[in-house]
């Protein structure tokens, strides 16, 4: 699943290209996760302001296998290709073999079908109301794992699997580790490894992971620096531990038992 940095790093690779432009078209695939919510047609003529992400919602929420493609010209739309966009600018295409992905129309955020999708999310990690106070005193609410609190994304939005595992080796705290019990400084250690590691993987263009490209197409590579994520049996790149993997959620967890404490 495509995670925040690789969202992000899909909108700057278009946002501005599509900014200013006029809808041309609107063409549609099969159904998608959700309806649209509004007749194609009625976007025809109508401007493209700007592209936003909340979370990991854009103009277009990428879902499992979804990836967005923004160029002047494109080949004749596919059966997996969804949703289209015609633009004096370009066209917008949302290629989703899978079908996870949606399209939904809202006027803005206060739109009750956007709340219904966003009014949950937790804060934007990589802007300001992301508070180290903040984070802690959230933390102490829950007696879950504190990567099961990360990835539930109503806390802080964007830590999903590979940067929560990431976070938590540079912030030296086991996995398993009940939530309420991190302490103010591992909590504020914890929030700087958030904003440092997705901060690296937006930089860096994201993760390469299955069918993630950004919408020009080009392919990220944070996973070529990570720590510990994917690298169960390795040598700790810290203190030469072997990582270990293990299940929580069902999803796999990485860490290093000498490097991070419970
Ligand atoms: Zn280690």
């Amino acid at each position: 699943m495509p995670e925040l940095p690789e969202v992000e790093v899909t909108r700057r690779s278009f946002a501005d290209r599509i900014a200013g432009a006029r809808i041309l078209g609107v063409s549609l695939g099969k159904p998608l996760r959700w309806p649209v919510g509004i007749e194609p047609a009625s976007l025809v003529g109508q401007s493209v302001k700007g592209v936003r992400r909340r979370g990991k919602y854009l103009l277009v929420h990428l879902g499992m296998s979804g990836s967005l493609l923004f160029a002047a010209d494109l080949p004749p739309r596919g059966s997996h290709d969804h949703f289209e966009l015609v633009t004096t600018q370009g066209v917008l295409r949302l290629h989703d073999p899978r079908r996870f992905g949606a399209v939904v129309h809202a006027t803005d955020l206060d739109d009750p079908v956007a709340l219904k999708l966003l009014g949950k999310l937790g804060v934007e990690p990589l802007e300001a109301g992301f508070d180290p106070s903040v984070f802690h005193r959230a933390l102490r609410q829950r007696r879950a794992p504190i990567k099961q609190v990360l990835l539930a994304g109503d806390i802080v939005v964007g830590v999903g699997n590979i940067y929560a595992s990431e976070a938590l080796f540079l912030a030296g705290i086991r996995p398993t580790t009940r939530a309420d019990r991190i302490g103010l400084p591992r909590a504020t250690r914890l929030h700087a490894a958030i904003v440092d590691v997705l901060g690296r993987a937006v930089a860096l263009g994201g993760s390469t992971l299955r069918d993630f490209s950004s919408a020009q197409g080009q392919q990220g590579y944070f996973q070529m620096e990570a720590m510990v994520y994917g690298r169960e049996g390795q040598a700790c790149r810290v203190c030469g531990g072997e990582i270990k993997a293990i299940r929580q959620g069902q999803r796999s967890t990485f860490f290093c038992p000498q490097c991070q404490r419970p």
